[in-house]
């Protein structure tokens, strides 16, 4: 039996990187990347979101990536959804988990969905409901994103207030799991600790992740910032790729290699095989047209004499 990791991490870049992107990756290339990183040990994996084909042409095949996604053995699948529509659409794509995306500044909320935060709510209560009252859907899991968290880049900065107040609807709502955003890369290590240190008080034994991007070159400090607090999820996008519609030329998500390799570094066990995810990476960028690259490990290796902690183990 796979042992539990020490730390979940989730790969998202076949969502928040490929969707930040021009080039539209094929199918196929998608269900490898996929299958790679599953095979290099990768957890979870978000492969795709369900929105309307107009608004994300990158995402329009996301029901026969779930397809071919689920049928890897061990490899938990989950997908974005923006609203009740997506989560129908999610679930009856067999996903084994939802992550519906709650911005919890007012002006992110109507830009990205154009719906208030308490309706935007009201909407993630619809989909409990909607799983409530399909017994062939109850073993799905249903996580909310909390966006925009540490910062909007309409309305500048977000009260942690506004955050928590959030974070408890969804909660008493029956969010099987959070994940606390730093949407467009403004937090810094200091607000980690105080944010995620309060809503993962607040959400008791409920799992409370980070999403993470390194706009600013904070990632992995923020990263080290959440596992002092007790935060022991977080996404990353392999070769970090993606990026800002609002900053040209800022990088995507948290590097995955880098990510995996700081967690095993500290002796703390991913499952990941940092071998197979460079392979992982090198099969993704192929299909790349010019869209930059990120993370130090695959441009370093590793450290002399350096054993990752899962092969200690
Ligand atoms: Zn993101």
């Amino acid at each position: 039996m796979k042992q539990q990791p020490d730390v979940w991490i989730r790969e998202v870049g076949t969502r928040d990187g490929l969707q930040s992107i021009a080039t539209i990756f094929p199918t196929a290339a998608k269900a490898e990347w996929i299958a790679r990183e599953a095979r290099a040990g990768i957890p979870e994996i978000e492969v795709g979101s369900f929105v309307p084909p107009k608004l994300l042409p990158q995402m329009a095949d996301t029901k026969e990536v779930v397809a071919q996604a689920t049928t890897i053995e061990g490899l938990h699948v989950s997908a974005l959804v923006p609203n009740l529509r997506g989560a129908e659409n999610a679930m009856a794509s067999g996903v084994d988990q939802i992550n519906y995306v709650l911005s919890v500044s007012e002006a992110h909320s109507q830009a990205n969905v154009r719906r208030s935060v308490s309706e935007a709510i009201a909407e993630f209560g619809r989909i409990i409901e909607f799983r409530a009252a399909h017994p062939e859907y109850h073993h799905v899991r249903v996580a909310s994103g909390v966006a925009t968290a540490f910062g909007c880049t309409i309305s500048g900065p977000v009260a942690l207030d506004d955050v928590l107040r959030a974070a408890e609807q969804l909660l008493a709502l029956g969010a099987d799991e959070l994940a606390v955003a730093d949407t467009v890369g403004y937090g810094n290590p200091a607000q980690c600790r105080r944010i995620l240190g309060a809503v993962h008080k607040l959400a008791g034994d409920i799992p409370v992740g980070a999403h993470f991007h390194d706009t600013r070159g904070l990632g992995l400090a923020n990263v080290d910032a959440a596992l002092e607090v007790g935060i022991r999820r977080f996404d990353s996008s392999l070769a970090g790729l993606g990026g800002c519609p609002y900053a040209p030329g800022a990088s995507g998500n948290i590097v995955t290699e880098d990510l995996v390799f700081m967690l095993e570094a500290m002796g703390m066990r991913t499952g990941v095989d940092l071998d197979q995810l460079l392979e992982a990476r090198e099969f993704m960028t192929t299909h790349l047209n010019g869209e930059p690259t990120h993370g130090a490990y695959a441009q370093a290796g590793p450290p002399k004499g350096f054993i990752a902690a899962s092969q200690a183990a």
